[in-house]
């Protein structure tokens, strides 16, 4: 049976962040996924202030929310570049699939889809959505951010992006909006999204509506799909066994669907827990990484953002462009409190105080009596 103090579930962003900061913590760590180490396929935004400085990307200056320039930088991970920076510290990568856990006082067993057994004293859960050693995939039809993009030369999305732009929410065709960013020097992604909905809006729906905006079918260098569930739950108080992290912690933004800043920021705050709990014992070290995946106030801020979900998806689909155009005009330190200020109550009940100020009265009526 292979050894390891932690052993992280999955191969992400979430995964290779808390693997990294975990090695750097002076921890042995094996990381099970499929697939081993591969780089990650999908397109990851974050704000650049968000990003540690080591991890590279490609940054657009001027970043647009429905034609309003928002004062933030905003960077597009290389995801080779930055995978080859986590990949390059200690932790040890298993080509496998976890399918069953089995948690004890002094850690845990792994059994692994090729047979092999893996013996640890902490298990991170980052299998996103499928939570594999979590209690699985949370039931029922889920809110889904869904989008449908192409990659094309620079050039040929002149006129809907300037070059060194990024237009996070452009809400001119509601009820989905153009998401419009620079991936390298030469390269634009142009996404139709469907911020959120239940059942996630259709591939086959957002191709033709971004075929629609462009006038055409574009000669595509890439193609890229979007489907995740962004109302996954928080992991609850009573939580035995796994730290889950990333999206299988419910770290998604429920009202965004960003999590992967997040998940760069924290991994070293969390590992430094578990580090500072192991002379007390694998169940101890495990709940000091829960512990500082969800302090008090970070379940306060989710709880709050869900309601934010909540009053989107009761807001008629004409009404989504001026919402969102009063969510922009705020100050920025507001702005940036709601979309990534995970700890930040006071500013992310000021940012959806002043929105509901700001808006006219039938939307107000929707945002008071939003359930879902
Ligand atoms: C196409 C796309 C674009 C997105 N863009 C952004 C963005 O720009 N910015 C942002 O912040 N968020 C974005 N998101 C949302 C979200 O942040 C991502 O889903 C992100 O990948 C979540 O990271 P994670 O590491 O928690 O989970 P995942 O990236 O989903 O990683 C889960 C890992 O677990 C592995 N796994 C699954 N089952 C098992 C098993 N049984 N055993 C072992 N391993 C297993 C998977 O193979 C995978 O490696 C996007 C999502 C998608 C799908």
């Amino acid at each position: 049976m292979r050894r390891a103090d932690v052993v992280v579930v999955g191969g992400g962003p979430a995964g290779w962040a808390i693997a990294d900061a975990c090695g750097r913590a002076g921890l042995g760590v094996v990381v099970i996924a499929p697939g081993g180490k591969r780089v990650w396929a999908a397109t990851f935004g974050v704000w650049a202030d968000q990003l540690p400085g080591r991890f590279p990307g490609f940054a657009s200056a001027r970043v647009l929310g429905n034609g309003r320039e928002l004062g933030r930088e905003y960077v597009v991970l290389d995801n080779a570049a930055v995978c080859a920076e986590l990949w390059a510290g200690p932790a040890e990568a298993l080509d496998d699939e976890v399918v069953e856990a089995r948690f004890g006082r002094r850690g845990a067993t792994l059994l692994l889809g090729s047979g092999r057994r893996v013996a640890c004293a902490v298990v991170v859960d980052a299998s996103g959505p499928r939570r594999v050693v979590s209690g699985g995939p949370p039931r029922g039809v889920r809110v889904e951010q869904t989008a449908y993009g192409v990659v094309v030369p620079s050039a040929a999305a002149d006129g809907i992006v300037r070059s060194g732009d990024a237009i996070l929410m452009g809400w001119d065709r509601p009820p989905t909006f153009l998401y419009a960013v620079g991936v390298s020097s030469d390269r634009v992604l142009l996404e139709e999204t469907s911020l959120a909905a239940r059942p996630g809006v259709g591939w086959d729906v957002l191709r033709r509506r971004l075929h629609q905006r462009l006038e055409n079918e574009p000669a595509a260098l890439a193609v890229e799909r979007v489907r995740f569930p962004v109302d996954l739950p928080a992991t609850p108080l009573w939580h035995r066994g796994s730290v889950p992290f990333g999206a299988a912690a419910g770290m998604v933004h429920p009202a965004t669907g960003y999590s992967v800043g997040d998940a760069l920021a924290l991994a070293p705050v969390v590992a430094d827990a578990i580090g500072d709990a192991w002379p007390r014992g694998p169940v101890a070290a495990a709940a000091a990484g829960r512990a500082a995946v969800w302090s008090a106030r970070a379940r306060v801020v989710h709880a709050m953002r869900l309601h934010g979900l909540r009053a989107l998806l009761t807001l008629p689909p004409d009404r989504l462009p001026e919402f969102f155009d009063a969510f922009f005009a705020l100050p920025p330190d507001l702005r940036k409190a709601y979309l990534s200020g995970r700890e930040d109550v006071a500013g992310t009940a000021g940012a959806m105080a002043a929105v509901f100020r700001t808006t006219r009265w039938e939307i107000r009526r929707k945002l008071v009596l939003s359930r879902y």
